[in-house]
């Protein structure tokens, strides 16, 4: 089931589907990849085309921010749970630990995705990290090369948006890998660069807010919330008659 915001399409499934589904992603013989929208996302597809023809390509949309939740149940189609990227690739790595499935990781600042494989190596017993690469590269076909030469089955693309959902939408035919999925700052966290807000932070809904206080360079990208959430309640008050032409 889909579930629409401001031109989104979002997958309306709860963690446990989400991970059925990647796991036959996994079985499966093409490189799918799946996209973690957050508000700052959707906002963004309004006026570029090709993070929006990205998003439509993928073939997971998972509902990543409590912004995201809101509008939904604001539009009358109600989310029925949010499910963040890093606690999906979370669930994936202890699915796959000692299958012998392979783990890339690709993003962040030179350093970061290698501190991140030690400590998912040590949190995850079994888990195994094929290749790391930072992701402030120029060379696509090099870092191509390497991903398909390390034999990973997942990706993790962490370029920050909308570089990382381009990028896998582009690349994904030229990828031996099975699952990527585009998870912006998660590498920073398992690399325990950046600490992530605490559960009953998120449990209330305002890990926004604590990443917000972590970070406070971070308000200038959240100065798109309230546009965000006029355009939600134009799109519910007019039932989408005065929706962007997309
Ligand atoms: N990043 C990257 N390559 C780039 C731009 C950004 O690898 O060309 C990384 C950056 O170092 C950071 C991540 O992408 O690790 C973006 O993190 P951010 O917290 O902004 O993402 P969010 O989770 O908020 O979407």
């Amino acid at each position: 089931m889909k579930c629409q915001v401001l031109g989104v399409n979002f997958d309306n499934i709860t963690m446990g589907e989400a991970v059925r589904r990647a796991g036959n992603m996994l079985a499966g013989d093409k490189a799918c990849y799946v996209v973690t929208p957050n508000t700052e996302i959707v906002w963004r597809c309004r006026s570029d085309a090709a993070l929006t023809e990205a998003i439509r390509g993928a073939d997971m949309v998972l509902p990543d921010g409590i912004g995201v939740v809101y509008a939904a149940r604001i539009l009358g189609t109600p989310i029925r749970e949010r499910v963040p990227g890093i606690d999906f690739i979370t669930e994936i790595f202890r699915q796959v630990a000692g299958t012998g499935k392979g783990v890339f990781l690709l993003g962040a600042k030179p350093g970061v995705a290698e501190q991140a494989a030690r400590n998912l190596t040590a949190s995850h017993p079994g888990l195994t990290i094929c290749g790391t690469a930072d992701g402030y590269f120029t060379d696509d076909a090099a870092v191509i090369d390497k991903i398909n030469a390390s034999g990973a089955d997942i990706l993790l693309v962490c370029l920050g948006f909308p570089r990382q959902e381009c990028w896998m939408h582009a690349n994904a035919h030229r990828l031996n890998v099975k699952l990527m999925a585009g998870l912006g700052g998660s590498l920073d966290v398992f690399a325990g660069i950046v600490r992530r807000a605490p559960e009953k932070w998120q449990k209330l809904g305002l890990e926004w807010l604590y990443r917000l206080l972590e970070n406070p360079a971070r308000i200038k990208r959240m100065m798109v919330l309230p546009a965000f959430m006029a355009a939600v309640i134009r799109e519910r008050l007019t039932g989408g008659r005065n929706k962007k032409e997309r």
